[in-house]
């Protein structure tokens, strides 16, 4: 398949060949051909599947085709123009034909680079950002131009909107990329608001790692007829990433144990995940102390110095982010090898998104969580939630105290059944690999059919976060 028999034009072609895309990923193949066709897209698919390109590049596509005599003048220009006229010029608010509603600023950032890239040679289109954190007379003198596309998180959004500054009635196509994650954060009300905001007979594309419960709903709420594409692709599955679990006696022992893992000779670049903001903070400085390249990336952090270190890692002069959920969620550099779980996430889903960020563009990656013996259960939602056991290893000479034993027994979703076992265990058992003996790097345990054939649960209840806790979660991204 090649992006040509896609139906895209030469120009886009042109930009995707000098990006060095050589064909179309599967999420491509499905969703470009149907969107130039105008149709409503739910797409389940996360990111490293190529989603971005599979919804800009039609959009890019249907755009570069509509009439510049149509399209209107800018603010800027209308401001002349009434000055011309003689007449006293008000302001115009902006009219993009393109919004696409991203969770964080990162990955709006992310979509915008990306967006640059793929209309290189589109003169007329221009992709703006409108984040939180970013100072608004900036952001006013990008909206006064006009721009076709928006990238925005939603809380910013709403605050132009509601002064008047951005006007959806000509807006001919919306996005909302990682719709599940911006409903984990609590923007439902604020979607809603801007998709009523919208012409109803926009196009609408939604992409979500699920499209079951309450994004399923929403998503059928504000599509007509869309064409549903589930890609189940090895990247989906994280196939391509090797996760393992080792347990922990207490914080030295994982110290340790993570100063140790991190001097692994095959590790280019590192995530390491901590559940609060002060740890990632505390864990960068020590490791810089011992000699390691590592910065933190979390919430509390300005904008310009998240940039600032996210470009670091991109270029490699930082080698480990200690980061938080929030701050994570849209880094994209493939040269990140491993992905630690200092601390497991609060919630399963997380645990996708966090390994997420190593065994990009097509390469493997590694996954390990440090566990304290007492967090057994979590790993076991985890488990239910991927469908997958976590192996678990030891590293000769950083053996935890504590043997793991029972309270993972029943690990396997859907439970053990005969015929099933890889390890040659039986369920309840442990068998801990050691680096160096003949088996080490092969699942640990039994029962470690990656597909959880024969797990009928349609989804772990506790999943998703309200239904939990009744809490919802906003991370205050305006
Ligand atoms: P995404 O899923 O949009 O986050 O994309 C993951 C990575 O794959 C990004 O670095 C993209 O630049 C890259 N990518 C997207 N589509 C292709 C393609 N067709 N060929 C090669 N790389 C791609």
């Amino acid at each position: 398949m090649t992006f040509e028999a896609l139906g895209l034009n030469t120009s886009i072609i042109k930009a995707l060949t000098d990006a060095g895309y050589t064909a179309p990923t599967p999420v491509q193949q499905q969703a470009v051909p149907a969107a130039i066709a105008g149709k409503d897209l739910l797409v389940s698919s996360q990111t490293g599947s190529g989603k971005t390109a599979a919804f800009m590049l039609p959009s890019l596509h249907r755009l570069s085709e509509i009439d510049p005599a149509t399209a209107g003048k800018t603010p800027n220009q209308e401001m002349q123009a009434a000055r011309a006229r003689g007449e006293r010029p008000r302001f115009k608010a902006a009219q993009p034909k393109m919004l696409v509603l991203t969770p964080t600023r990162e990955l709006a950032l992310q979509v915008t680079t990306n967006t640059d890239k793929y209309s290189v040679n589109l003169r007329r289109i221009k992709a703006v950002s409108i984040l939180g954190g970013m100072p608004y007379p900036k952001q006013m003198q990008l909206l006064a131009k006009n721009p076709e596309i928006l990238v925005a998180t939603p809380g910013r959004l709403i605050d132009h909107m509601e002064s008047g500054k951005i006007d959806f009635s000509q807006l001919e196509i919306l996005v909302l990329d990682e719709a599940d994650r911006m409903l984990d954060m609590g923007f439902i009300d604020d979607i809603e608001k801007i998709v009523a905001a919208t012409p109803a007979n926009r196009q609408t594309m939604l992409f979500s790692a699920t499209l079951d419960g309450v994004v399923g709903n929403m998503a059928r709420r504000i599509t007509k007829d869309p064409q549903v594409i589930q890609i189940l692709s090895a990247a989906n599955k994280h196939e391509n990433i090797t996760q393992r679990v080792h347990f922990v006696d207490d914080l030295s022992h994982k110290n340790r144990l993570l100063d140790h893992l991190l001097r692994d000779e095959t590790l280019d670049q590192a995530v390491v995940f901590t559940a609060t903001k002060r740890d990632a903070d505390t864990i960068a400085d020590r490791l810089n102390i011992a000699g390691f390249s590592a910065a933190a990336l979390h919430g509390d952090m300005h904008q310009g110095a998240r940039n600032r270190t996210l470009d670091s890692l991109r270029r490699g002069s930082v080698k480990i982010l200690i980061a938080t959920d929030v701050a994570a969620r849209g880094i994209d550099v493939p040269s990140i090898t491993h992905v630690f779980n200092y601390d497991l996430p609060k919630f399963p889903e997380d645990y996708v998104h966090r390994i997420g960020r190593t065994g990009r563009a097509g390469r493997n990656g590694h996954a390990i969580s440090l566990v304290n013996h007492a967090e057994g259960m979590n790993v076991k939602r985890i488990e239910r939630f991927t469908k997958q056991l976590i192996p678990v290893n030891v590293v000769e000479g950083y053996e935890p105290k504590k043997t793991a034993s029972a309270p993972r027994s029943s690990a396997r979703p859907g439970g053990w059944k005969p015929g099933d076992n890889r390890g040659g265990a039986k369920p309840g058992q442990r068998s801990f690999s050691k680096p160096g003996s003949s088996s080490a790097g092969a699942p640990r345990r039994e029962g470690s059919g990656a597909s959880g054939e024969g797990y009928k649960g349609g989804g772990y209840k506790g999943s998703n976060p309200r239904s939990n806790d009744g809490q919802r979660r906003t991370y205050g991204d305006r």
